[in-house]
């Protein structure tokens, strides 16, 4: 018999605990649950009448919407693959991994409109349009809607377990994107996970501002469902319109990073706003600083910050610190920068350059396995194996575990740099660097050194009218930390440093100039 481990069985139970109770909210339409799931039977009808065969991928490139949620809902209900598309990428990468994941099916809203028919003609795949109004007929394109009104609701495809439902691309910033296999065990998995440590149910209302082809948004939008609960969603993040939005659907829950957090906290209309519904505020990719976490907690009286850590291969997050630990109370236990303990399911570990577990305090790499894992890397065996050596994910990240469990990150694998032997971590210096009035933007990299292998540079960007020192600001990091650690030069650059398609800084980039000749490029 087939597994009830699927996506389409979660749905199910919250249509019976809901109804006619709202599931989805955007900026057009109330979706109720039984008009949700009505929908989501008819569009996976509509995208098998396209040809979509089970296993087959459909990818998704649109701003978020109630429509992308029936999407990525669906091509899984149909027995497909569903594959989200970062829109932040340039026409020549969307091609790309169009082309690695094989897809036949491209659904695009009205703002990606013009771009889905030119991807869909250079990848010779089927284009899908949505949009209110409806859009015009055309030759090139079919319209969401017609998918919808004309097909019979899909009979359940028993696809579930470790049967692929999503692939989902990586940030890319430490190379190319890769495609993780996301399978309905995983996804149901991560889905109890987060559900049990955000304590979501029926009651929940969660904002969905963050872009829905990454984790970050997804990890809280389908346990939110799974939960019964109901979504709040804004295209994009404005940090006015999720306030309005937290007061008008009585948000429960909304996730961030810390910046996100603070937007909504300096912007004039805050104090406007009655916050008082939300209870939960899990975050990640940064530790809070106490003083925001203190001017947070007048605004949002009523909430639990979570500091939370995840990637693509985990489907949503695996360690989670809940907020006790990051009241002043506890501040003496210094857990404060701490990404958390395991999650329901997951288990942690930290691994030496042999795989190795290595004792309490030791900084090595994090490894994660549990029923949230990724069954692999799409179309790539050789870093599958790799990385889930062993039956633990390797996740490229090191950090270090103490006595209670409790995870600290220090930095990635691939920024870690090796000078005369020693090991510094980017961030560490980075922090300091930007512990320094004057500092925008810092990243610390190695670059080749004929005596030490590698040495450590900056590059800085200054804030506006902001004249730096290169002897200064080393004159600084000396004082703080070790000799080894101070960068050996730096560079003052203005304007920006290069960002990756989600907004982190992109290391590989900078790096590249410094050690073409030696890598043909590739650091
Ligand atoms: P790629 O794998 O393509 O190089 P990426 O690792 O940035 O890109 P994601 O899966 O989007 O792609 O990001 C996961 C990574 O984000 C983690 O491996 C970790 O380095 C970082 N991260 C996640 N949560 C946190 C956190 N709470 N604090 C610090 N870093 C975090
Ligand atoms: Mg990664």
């Amino acid at each position: 018999a087939a597994s009830l481990l699927s996506l389409e069985h979660m749905l199910l139970r919250a249509r019976q605990l809901r109804g006619d109770g709202i599931a989805i909210i955007d900026d057009e339409r109330r979706v109720s649950w039984n008009e949700l799931i009505d929908r989501v039977g008819r569009l996976a009808g509509g995208i098998a009448s396209l040809g979509m065969k089970p296993g087959d991928r459909v990818a998704i490139l649109a701003e978020n919407s109630a429509r992308y949620i029936e999407v990525y809902l669906a091509v899984p209900w149909g027995g497909g693959i569903v594959t989200p598309l970062n829109y932040r990428l340039a026409a020549g990468e969307l091609v790309a991994i169009i082309e690695d994941c094989g897809a036949d099916i491209l659904v695009v809203d009205a703002v990606h409109a013009e771009l889905g028919v030119e991807l869909a003609a250079r990848t010779d795949c089927k284009c899908v349009v949505y949009a209110s109004p409806e859009p015009p007929a055309r030759s090139e394109w079919v319209a969401y809607e017609d998918l919808v009104r004309g097909a019979q609701p899909a009979r359940c495809t028993g696809r579930s377990g470790d049967d692929v439902a999503a692939i989902v691309y990586t940030s890319g910033s430490t190379g190319q994107p890769k495609g993780v296999m996301h399978s309905h065990a995983n996804i149901v998995a991560a889905g109890f996970a987060v559900a049990a440590g955000y304590q979501l149910d029926e009651d929940s209302v969660s904002l969905i501002s963050g872009p829905l082809f990454h984790v970050g948004a997804t990890g809280l939008a389908i346990p939110t469902l799974m939960a019964a609960g109901t979504l709040s969603i804004l295209p994009r993040f404005d940090a006015r319109r999720a306030l309005q939005r937290v007061e008008q659907h009585r948000v429960t829950v909304l996730n961030g990073v810390p910046t996100m957090l603070r937007m909504m906290l300096e912007h004039p209309e805050c104090r406007d706003h009655d916050l008082s519904s939300l209870l939960r505020v899990p975050f990640g990719g940064a530790p809070m600083p106490p003083s925001l976490l203190k001017e947070l907690l007048t605004v949002m009286p009523r909430a639990r910050f979570l500091h939370s850590f995840g990637m693509t291969e985990t489907v949503s997050s695996c360690t989670m610190l809940p907020d006790a630990w990051l009241r002043e109370d506890r501040r003496a236990a210094n857990k404060f920068n701490s990404i958390g303990r395991a999650m329901l399911g997951s288990e942690v570990s930290i691994r030496d350059p042999a795989d190795k577990d290595v004792p309490p305090g030791t900084i090595g790499e994090i490894v994660v396995r549990g029923p949230c894992v990724m069954r692999g890397y799409w179309n790539k065996p050789d870093i599958t194996a790799q990385t889930l050596r062993g039956g633990w994910l390797h996740t490229g990240d090191l950090g270090y575990l103490d006595e209670g469990g409790f995870l600290f990150i220090v930095d990635r694998l691939k920024d870690m740099i090796i000078t005369g032997g020693e090991n510094v971590y980017s961030t560490e210096v980075e922090e300091v660097v930007y512990a320094y009035p004057g500092v925008s933007q810092c990243a610390v990299i190695g670059i080749p050194d004929e005596r030490w292998g590698e040495a450590v540079h900056a590059i800085v960007v200054p804030r506006a009218g902001v004249e730096l020192s290169e002897a200064a600001l080393i004159a600084h990091c000396r004082e703080k930390i070790a000799r080894y650690k101070c960068p050996r030069s730096i560079e003052i650059r203005a304007g920006s440093l290069p960002l990756s398609a989600a907004n982190k800084i992109n290391k590989p980039a900078l790096r590249a100039p410094y050690w073409k000749d030696r890598h043909n490029g590739l650091v």
